[in-house]
């Protein structure tokens, strides 16, 4: 079973191999290896290779894509597929972030796709599910993230939703300042949870769901001890090796107290 919380890095279109290099000598230096966590690095593409290098040695220290291209290869001119990114390093993958659906456009079925693509090449999908502020406003969280949960699991077995992790990042808290507070986030991690249960047919709802959304060192703790919450999504305060290790360090204190 993966160690958690679970910290995740999405550094979205930041930071070249060079640069993911010295990140990652960085955020060593200040986070001594851990067992009781988990952290996932997704750096852009084009530095995964790096990435890999830079975290050789240090088994806590795990990577992911941030996206895939739902078949395995062929004529997609600039699509990364499942297979490439794990033989690039990649042990995960985002599926469904909020960029990508809000931004290009992604539906809910290729997130289904992408989700049986990871899967088949052995990458663990993150499924990334949130509502924007206007479902939010109009009482639809529940129903609009229960449906991104099913579109994307449905065609998973159960083994694999099992191994699978899911990410609630509202899309109104993303890159904004705002935050989910600790009660909200439990509440909507407790409504996925009983779903998962659900798409699982009740085999297994031990599947780790984190939060993400302008979290940053100062609210991380808060989050991290919400009832329900998992591990933490974290963009733009990932970006500076001293935050992310102030994170990382908030859930190894909280792994320490489980
Ligand atoms: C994200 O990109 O998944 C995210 C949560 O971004 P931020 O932390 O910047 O809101």
């Amino acid at each position: 079973m993966i160690a958690r919380p679970v910290l995740a890095a999405n550094w979205k279109m930041n930071l070249g191999p060079h640069e993911a290099r010295a990140f990652i000598a960085a955020f060593a230096a200040r986070s001594p290896e851990q067992r009781g966590t988990t952290v996932i690095i997704c750096p852009p593409d084009v530095s995964l290779d790096a990435a890999r290098d830079a975290v050789s040695g240090r088994a806590d220290i795990h990577l992911g894509a941030q996206n895939i291209f739902w078949e395995d290869k062929g004529a997609y001119t600039g699509e990364t597929s499942a297979p490439l990114a794990r033989a690039t390093g990649a042990e995960f993958v985002l599926v469904g972030h909020s960029e990508r659906r809000h931004v290009f456009g992604e539906t809910d079925e290729e997130t289904g796709r992408k989700c049986v693509a990871a899967a088949r090449a052995g990458l663990t999908p993150i499924l990334c599910v949130g509502e924007t502020l206007a479902e939010r406003e109009a009482g639809e969280t529940e129903r609009v993230v229960l449906r991104q949960l099913h579109a994307g699991l449905r065609g998973l077995t159960p083994a694999q939703v099992a191994g699978s992790l899911v990410a609630y990042e509202p899309v109104w808290a993303i890159g904004t300042g705002r935050t989910a507070t600790p009660d909200d986030a439990s509440t909507t991690h407790r409504a996925l949870r009983a779903a998962v249960g659900g798409v699982l047919g009740a085999a297994d709802r031990d599947v780790p769901i984190l939060y993400g959304g302008s979290v940053n060192t100062a609210n991380a703790a808060a989050l991290l001890a919400a009832p329900g919450v998992d591990g933490l999504l974290v963009g733009g305060a990932s970006l500076d090796p001293v935050s992310w290790a102030s994170i990382v360090a908030a859930g190894a204190a909280r792994a320490a107290h489980r």
